[in-house]
């Protein structure tokens, strides 16, 4: 090992390699257009501090370290990151490392400068990007080529990267480190693309671009150009022109910053033809890696190169989210003290706390608003106390943008003046959807933003698109996305959200108690629908979720709670609490509300539909008047399908969270291992398409209500398979609709075309 080539390098690789480099070489290898390079793997870093002697010496200065003594942390970095770029690289590294360059040149035919790129082996991974921590260096003279790969080595160790780690809670000692070599592109325009919205899952591709290299959009110190492409339509929908005014660019091999005249500052830097060819080569990434992205891009001489991917991961973030928002004052309405960019979804009202630089952090306590002009990686833990934040400068890419949607904190970005306006000791309420900033505390949902989020989507569609929903009280907002019902009520949140575990009730004598609160919860969704279908999800109570509420001490604590006592299993070893649920629900039957339907999760034997159906017409309940179903997600259910169909059901609906956390062995909450997680791998894919086959022939609907439910390029192929609906989550309702719209078109269009 030593030198490893992109077209050597493969996903896969990401522990030699680490997240940036594994995604370059995935990319070369199937012809996404990144500029040529190799990568100095992990293993050459471990060697070096093994061989060299040092990793001991290391290891000693970050015993017992308190991360939080800012001054000692900055002390122990320095002498680290000293020691290691002074320790000199053994010969035979160095020859490999030559070597390799002097390939490079010979490749591109002409020298070449390079970009030093660190690639930490836990880097990239999605829930656990440690982007930005270590050193990047662009420009570099191959004659300096050891010298600043020894200097991204030591950046592993930066106060912030230390910092991060603990944090985190990862050793420091598993985190490695690689070195990406990379011809470096001479961009004339650069930039970063989300190849769907990153806070909605839209399909719609945001391109942010400015003049020169991109590190410009990424300090946040250009505001760039943004230009929003809408990929069903297919058209440029929105271009905003950012004022930029400087850009970074390379002369004689040094990076220099160069200001821009006001007319140069304010011209577009993309055409419409530029903006779709990226859109297309983002499509083509988009669907290699199953999953919307995150790029870096750039032009050189009108040749497009991609120079960065990474998953977007707050999709499904904001996605979870569902049926929180909307916002008005009480009474009056809030006064708009600044707009920027929302970047990062949610609310957060608090005290504003201007800070201008890292040493001022102190000021921010928990739950204040951060305000300043471009956040840096050493705001992080003031960031982590605050209730939001609010920037002057940046796109929905900048360090503010992406950390806060990491962290989960409501961020507006690109204000330009909210160090102006907004003043220490301020109250104000910060809208991370909408970039907006109120006066004072605002709180409930305004009536006409209801009426915007009420217009149904007006395309009918033969495939019913359905929404999904767990928070009750916002059944409503659920139901004015036009939805055709509910495909999936869970009702795990709601039943969190009650005073006590359920068995608690049932065991102190209370059973009565819980089914009125069910049945009360249950009620606001089935009215809200009416008379569309609503399909209740029997409880699937995860023992690790269910212990923090109160009487919940009696949960078995298991190794594998996705392995364990959940799902229809559970309910049907706790009987009195299946039978609680039914009780419920046929008091909402009794009252009229038929549309209500009944669904068992987690099924994966006959018999536990044979038996939970024998409880339900022992409880009373029509199966007549309503409709019964499985979800189908574990390989068993698609696998016995047949049977399963003989038992008499009337609907099946794909979890393909857990069905594909089962068919491919990867824990689905293991940020480790998400990258491995693929709703469309070949082997899901054959399971649904062979139970979509089966239920067709017996007359059974089908229906998918797992978040694959609401990615557009998943529910494509679901419609031509002959799926009868599609459950997504409320802000992915109109998204859906319109792809399954132009997919049903297309296949009649086919049709026609055919006779
Ligand atoms: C699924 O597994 O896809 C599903 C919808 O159920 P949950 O996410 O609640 O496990
Ligand atoms: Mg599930």
């Amino acid at each position: 090992m030593g030198v490893l080539w992109f077209s050597e390098i493969g996903k896969q690789d990401i522990p030699l390699v680490g997240g940036k480099g594994a995604n370059l070489g995935e990319m070369f290898r199937n012809e996404i257009p990144v500029p040529n390079g190799f990568v100095i793997d992990s293993k050459t870093y471990r060697d070096f501090i093994e061989k060299t002697g040092i990793k001991e010496k290391i290891e000693k200065e970050l015993e017992n370290l308190d991360v939080e003594d800012s001054e000692t942390l900055s002390k122990v970095s320095q002498k680290i990151r000293k020691l290691i770029e002074s320790t000199p690289v053994p010969e035979d590294v160095k020859k490999e490392i030559k070597a390799a360059y002097e390939q490079l040149v010979k490749f591109e035919g002409s020298k070449v400068y390079v970009a030093v790129r660190s690639s930490a082996t836990a880097e990239d991974l999605p829930g656990a990007s440690f982007a930005g921590q270590q050193d990047t260096f662009l420009n570099v003279d191959g004659r300096n080529l050891i010298h600043y790969v020894r200097k991204c080595w030591s950046s592993l160790y930066t106060p912030r990267a230390i910092y991060y780690r603990v944090q985190q809670g990862f050793k420091h000692e598993n985190v490695s480190i690689a070195v990406v070599v990379q011809k470096m592109v001479n961009s004339e325009k650069s930039g970063v693309m989300f190849t769907s919205h990153p806070v909605t899952g839209e399909p719609l591709t945001i391109v942010e671009a400015v003049f020169g290299l991109g590190e410009a959009i990424v300090s946040g110190r250009v505001t760039p150009d943004t230009y929003i492409f809408d990929r069903v339509k297919r058209k440029l929908v929105d271009v905003k022109v950012g004022e930029k005014l400087m850009m970074i660019t390379k002369k004689n091999g040094k990076t220099v910053e160069i200001e821009l005249d006001e007319k140069k500052a304010k011209e577009r830097v993309l055409s419409d033809e530029e903006v779709l060819k990226l859109v297309e080569i983002g499509e083509i990434i988009e669907s290699h890696y199953a999953s919307p992205q995150d790029v870096e891009w750039a032009i050189e001489k009108e040749k497009i190169y991609i120079v960065q991917s990474r998953p977007v991961t707050t999709i499904k973030k904001k996605a979870e989210a569902e049926g929180v928002g909307g916002v008005e004052m009480e009474g009056e309405e809030a006064e708009i003290l600044v707009r920027g960019l929302g970047a990062s979804p949610g609310f957060g009202t608090g005290t504003v706390k201007v800070i201008k630089g890292e040493k001022e952090i102190s000021k921010v306590q928990e739950g204040d608003i951060l305000v300043t002009t471009m956040t840096t990686p050493d705001m992080v833990p003031a960031m982590r106390r605050a209730a939001a934040i609010v920037t002057d400068e940046g796109g929905m890419t900048c360090h503010a943008a992406i950390v806060s949607r990491e962290l989960g904190v409501p961020a507006v970005v690109g204000t330009k003046k909210a160090t102006q306006i907004l003043k220490d000791g301020m109250l104000v309420t910060v809208d991370g959807e909408k970039g907006i900033v109120y006066s004072g505390s605002v709180t409930e949902a305004k009536k006409e933003e209801k009426v915007e989020i009420a217009a149904p989507a007006p395309l009918i569609t033969a495939t019913e698109v359905k929404v999904n929903v767990s928070i009750p009280d916002a059944a409503e907002r659920a139901a004015a996305t036009g939805a055709d019902g509910v495909g999936l009520f869970r009702i795990e949140h709601m039943v969190l959200g009650l005073d006590k575990h359920p068995m608690k009730y049932i065991r102190e004598g209370q059973m009565d108690v819980y089914v009125e609160a069910l049945y009360k919860e249950m009620k606001k969704v089935l009215e809200a629908f009416y008379p569309k279908p609503v399909w209740i999800r029997t409880l699937d109570a995860p023992t690790d979720e269910f212990r923090a509420m109160e009487g919940g001490e009696d949960e078995p604590i298991e190794a594998n709670p996705m392995l364990g006592f959940r799902g229809i299993r559970r309910d049907l070893f706790e009987e009195e609490h299946l039978r609680a649920e039914f009780r419920a629900i046929k008091k909402l039957i009794d009252e009229g509300l038929t549309n209500v339907g009944i669904m068992l999760p987690l099924v994966s034997n006959v018999e536990e539909v044979r038996r939970a159906k024998r409880i339900l017409i022992e409880e009373g309940i029509p199966l007549n008047k309503i409709e019964f179903g499985i979800m189908v997600e574990t390989p068993a259910s698609a696998l016995i399908i047949e049977d399963l169909v003989k038992e008499g059901i009337d609907f099946i609906s794909f979890g393909t969270n857990d069905l594909t956390q089962y068919t491919l062995a990867v824990d689905r909450n293991n940020e480790n291992v998400a990258y491995l997680f693929d709703e469309t791998h070949p082997a899901v894919m054959k399971l649904i398409e062979m139970v979509i086959k089966v239920c067709r022939e017996h007359g059974v609907k089908t229906s998918i209500c797992g978040q694959a439910g609401s990615y557009p390029h998943v529910v494509e192929k679901l419609v031509e398979l002959g799926i009868d609906s599609v459950s997504a989550n409320q802000d992915a309702v109109k998204a859906v609709r319109e792809t399954v719209y132009r997919v049903e078109r297309k296949i009649m269009l086919d049709k026609l075309r055919k006779l």
